[in-house]
């Protein structure tokens, strides 16, 4: 009895409970108990957010070296010169690439069978007859580079090089040779719905963006070699 009264004398402090009762501890209570998901959500989103720049600019990079690979100046691809032994005459004035010798005549004769008569302006060009093209018009016009090669290849990116190459007008209207108005012909007319049968295509269409549209210019895509050396061509249209 006597220990238990010493006991009571000591003053042993009580653990004290402090309630949560205002409105922003229980907010803050929430918190605390959604922090690790929060925590985790934001790590997702940020994962994310750095995963797409990351993603973006590998794909601003590509971009890029895809148009530095194809070696374009002012919007014209380079193209070789080729061998002069795959050379053919099919006119006096007029040499092409020797695999588009057959397709090329065939298609003059089925069109005059049609009643329409195509006339060969140019075929193959070598370089160094483009070089004077390019810059002796260039001059002679008073035109800058990128102006001139809207209507002409510098030398060494022409088409006519490689031999695959035609301009085609229409016997029948001379006088639309090399213009615009060639599209206005029968024989234009005839070459839209014929000349993939004889594997040519336009060149420059109205779409392209750094070359003026050539209705009198094709190019001839029925062998291996041809595709292959239109391949960048045909990549980017
Ligand atoms: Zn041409």
């Amino acid at each position: 009895m006597e220990q238990n009264k010493d006991l009571s004398q000591f003053d042993i402090p009580l653990a004290k409970r402090i309630y949560i009762n205002n409105s922003n501890s229980i907010l803050l209570k929430k918190l605390l108990i959604f922090s690790p998901f929060i925590c985790l959500l934001f790590s997702i989103f940020a994962l994310r957010l750095i995963r797409n720049i990351e993603i973006g600019s590998l794909v601003n990079i590509n971009f890029q070296t895809q148009i530095n690979r194809d070696h374009r100046i002012l919007g014209h691809l380079p193209y070789e010169e080729i061998p002069k032994e795959k050379l053919v005459l099919i006119e006096p004035n007029i040499q092409v690439h020797i695999d588009m010798r057959t397709s090329l005549l065939e298609m003059r004769d089925e069109a005059k069978k049609n009643g329409i008569y195509l006339v060969f302006l140019s075929g193959y060009r070598s370089i160094n007859l483009q070089n004077e093209i390019f810059y002796s018009l260039k001059s002679f016009r008073n035109q800058e580079a990128a102006e001139r090669a809207r209507v002409s290849a510098p030398p060494g990116y022409s088409e006519h090089s490689t031999g695959f190459a035609i301009d085609i007008g229409d016997a029948t209207q001379r006088e639309t040779d090399f213009e615009t108005e060639f599209e206005n012909t029968d024989a234009f007319k005839w070459l839209i719905n014929n000349a993939a049968k004889f594997h040519f295509k336009l060149s420059f269409t109205k779409d392209n963006k750094f070359i003026d549209y050539e209705p009198w210019h094709w190019r001839y895509e029925g062998s291996i070699e041809a595709l292959k050396v239109f391949e960048s061509s045909n990549r980017k249209s």
